[in-house]
């Protein structure tokens, strides 16, 4: 299995650090409000990689924080008059709503920053005792250029930093050594949360909270750190920059960065009225969908969200769906139980649709070509299938797709309720089939949503429906 690593720039084979096990962190959202599509791009895209981990059979240990102390929330429930804590609690319990939407699998553990501020206030003192950190006035400070390969994962050279840097200083920070060294605890201000520590009241940055929390459940050494490609620097370039100094260890083998999300080709932003969360969009399209559209272009690239983009999503989703529907429909009225030779012929022809699929996974995650090698399943089952295929055939065709689908997270059987206008289009569907004489589609409707409970009636004012 080839991943592309940030650090080396360079497609790498995967090797695990212990054998048969991925351990994984993935950077959080910030709760301060519910999650924009932005965000759900690296949970889809990362449970994605983790799901195909697990197909493969690796035993996957997946942590994802949610940074639920932060300026953002505090500005927030000021604004409500109400706590932080308040804020961040009601946004991760959201946030969790739309991951099960999205059909993310629930993480091993989400650590909160705010339960694991013990454990960044012992690293902090673990870098002040090895010199690559310092106190001034309750304020900790990494020591930046102390630490050798600093740069090393966003490729940036230490002189052009410092000169950007300069500018960068901002009042109140002209105590620091060097204009490159990073917080690691801010002291207190008033109306702000805060905890004890050696240096005073205060509260960690936000870059030592992920070096703590991914040590702490996954240990010293991962095999990868994920997170949106913004994060490079300076987010994992300090992380690097602390766990490496604080556990003398390199920490994760490979570091996993998805593209941004763009709206109508913009960059998403409030103040160019283009943001969307994941909730406003759960009203106008099923979340599947919006999973299926994530997965239809490479991880890595810039992708693109517009209404005609997840129209298309929407319909190559539902050819996979039809034809899941389908075979469960045929199996389920299936005259014969057991394989014929000719069927098992044409199911080991089915090989290499898996393989394909496979091979694409196997190839840094190429979700793109991995749709088009379940598409080309489809088309196979649509043309290899008919009331005289047996039961035993049309189950293992069934389980095939939902296997390759359910690595994408994509769920093929509807086994929920139909919804009405689902049910209005058949029959509709139904009413054209008998002016035109099909009556066996027709029939094969009628047939269909009573199997799912929907009975039809023939009037005189046309056809009415209820649930059985
Ligand atoms: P944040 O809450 O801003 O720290 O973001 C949480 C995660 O979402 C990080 O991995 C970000 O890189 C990612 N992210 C934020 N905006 C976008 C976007 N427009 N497209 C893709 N990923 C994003
Ligand atoms: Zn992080």
């Amino acid at each position: 299995m080839k991943i592309y690593n940030t650090m080396s720039k360079s497609k790498e084979d995967f090797i695990p650090l212990e054998e048969g096990k991925v351990k994984m962190y993935v950077c959080g959202p910030t709760v301060y409000n519910y999650i924009h599509i932005g965000n759900a791009r690296p949970m889809i895209v990362f449970d994605t990689v983790r799901r195909y981990f697990e197909y493969k059979g690796y035993d996957v240990n997946f942590v994802s924080n949610f940074t639920d102390v932060d300026d953002k929330i505090i500005k927030k429930a000021n604004e409500e008059g109400v706590t932080a804590d308040e804020i961040s609690k009601r946004y991760i319990a959201e946030c969790k709503k739309d991951m099960e939407g999205m059909n993310i699998e629930p993480a091993t553990k989400n650590p909160l920053a705010t339960e694991e501020i013990g454990g960044m206030i012992d690293m902090i003192s673990t870098l002040i005792e090895k010199g690559y950190a310092y106190e001034k006035n309750g304020t900790v400070y990494y020591r930046t250029r102390k630490f050798e390969g600093y740069g090393k994962l966003s490729h940036k050279n230490l002189d052009d930093l410092q000169s950007g840097g300069r500018a960068l200083l901002v009042t109140g920070e002209d105590e620091k050594e060097d204009p490159l060294d990073f917080v690691l605890w801010k002291p207190k201000k008033e109306g702000e949360p805060a905890w004890q520590s050696p240096w005073g009241e205060g509260r960690p940055g936000w870059h030592i909270e992920c070096s703590e929390m991914s040590k702490k459940y996954l240990g010293e050494q991962i095999d990868i750190h994920a997170g949106g490609e913004d994060l490079i620097f300076p987010h994992h370039e300090n992380e690097i920059a602390q766990s490496e100094a604080a556990n003398g260890k390199p920490f994760a083998k490979y570091w996993m960065h998805n593209g941004f999300l763009n709206i109508d080709n913009r960059k998403m932003s409030k103040s160019l009225g283009n943001f969307f969360t994941v909730r406003e969009i759960s009203e106008k399209y099923d979340l599947q969908v919006l999973r299926f559209f994530m997965l239809s272009a490479h991880y890595r690239s810039p992708l693109n969200f517009s209404a005609e983009l997840m129209e298309a999503a929407g319909n190559g989703l539902e050819r996979i769906v039809t034809a899941s529907g389908n075979l469960k429909f045929l199996m389920e009225n299936a005259g014969t139980d057991r394989m014929t030779e000719a069927e098992t012929e044409l199911f080991a022809q089915t090989d290499r649709f898996k393989e394909n699929f496979e091979k694409a996974m196997e190839d840094d995650f190429n979700t793109a070509d991995a749709i088009a090698a379940i598409f080309d399943f489809v088309k196979f089952i649509n043309t290899n299938t008919d009331g005289n295929s047996s039961k035993e055939y049309l189950e293992k065709l069934h389980d095939r797709l939902a296997t390759l689908a359910d690595v994408l997270g994509i769920i093929v059987d509807r086994d929920e309720e139909m919804l009405d206008e689902e049910i209005e289009a058949l029959i509709e569907e139904r009413q054209t089939a008998r002016k035109n004489r099909d009556f066996a589609r027709a029939d094969q409707i009628r047939e269909e949503l009573l199997a799912k409970g929907i009975v039809l009636e023939d009037t005189r004012e046309g056809v009415k429906w209820r649930r059985a």
